[in-house]
């Protein structure tokens, strides 16, 4: 199914559930749509169909609360990295159920994904809507380059792949993908792709208010999506 089918479905499932918040699961469904990569994972509600699906994506795995009233996961406990076994698996999915069951309604609570574990340089993709403009977008280095050195760069949608490289060559931390200290460079093309793909989805979808691809891993082989949210 292509993007904006995937899209319109789920952002319509979110209106009767009242909700203007698309859950990192539905995002991750809709921009799959417009072949951008995404970190495999399958949201579980049992702890014998996680010990299924961990094995097939093979460990380690993350874990992740998925339910319609927990917009920050980790601050509340909602996510575990690097799993590694069988045992650990069962143990952390209980103990997170467990957490969660108590505190929100049995609705909202949509079961526990199980994902890849991925790794990289961190980069964060964002999206705001303004009224007479349209979708503006914003690509930085994660961490503390975001959240001290506030090193991001703007461009109104729509992006070809050509002008988000030039976006990441305005980021003082541009540095850190292209092979600094020694690192093997990153997928820089990868990243470009993705973000001129994120374009052609906001094109797509002018319902999009919102969206916060925080992260995106980039290492040598890829640019990977390992969560999101969308406001419609
Ligand atoms: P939150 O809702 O708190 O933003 P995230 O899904 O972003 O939750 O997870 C928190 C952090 O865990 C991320 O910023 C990232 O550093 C790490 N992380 C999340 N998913 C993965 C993954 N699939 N592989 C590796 N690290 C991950
Ligand atoms: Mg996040």
């Amino acid at each position: 199914m292509r993007g904006e089918e995937r899209a319109r479905r789920i952002f319509s499932t979110a209106r009767e559930e009242k909700r203007s918040y698309v859950l990192e699961y539905e995002v991750k469904e809709i921009l799959k749509g417009y072949d951008i990569d995404v970190t495999k994972e399958v949201v579980c509600k049992t702890v014998d169909e996680a010990v299924q699906v961990a094995k097939n994506i093979g460990f380690p795995i993350v874990l992740k609360i998925v339910s319609t009233e927990v917009v920050h996961k980790s601050d509340s406990g909602g996510v575990k990295l690097g799993i590694k076994s069988e045992e650990e698996l069962k143990a952390e999915f209980d103990k997170m159920l467990a957490l969660y069951s108590g505190k929100f309604s049995a609705e909202a609570l949509k079961g526990i994904s199980v994902q890849e574990m991925v790794s990289g340089e961190e980069v964060i993709i964002g999206v705001l809507k303004d009224s007479q403009f349209g979708h503006m977008m914003m690509v930085g280095m994660g961490g503390v380059f975001v959240e001290v050195f506030k090193d991001v760069a703007y461009r109104l949608a729509p992006i070809t792949e050509a002008e988000a490289m030039e976006m990441l060559k305005e980021l003082k931390g541009f540095r850190l993908l292209d092979g600094y200290r020694g690192r093997k460079p990153a997928n820089v093309k990868s990243l470009c792709e993705t973000l001129s793909r994120v374009s052609t989805a906001l094109e797509e979808l002018p319902e999009i208010k919102e969206m916060d691809l925080n992260p995106v891993f980039v290492n040598d082989k890829r640019a990977v999506i390992a969560d999101g949210r969308i406001f419609i």
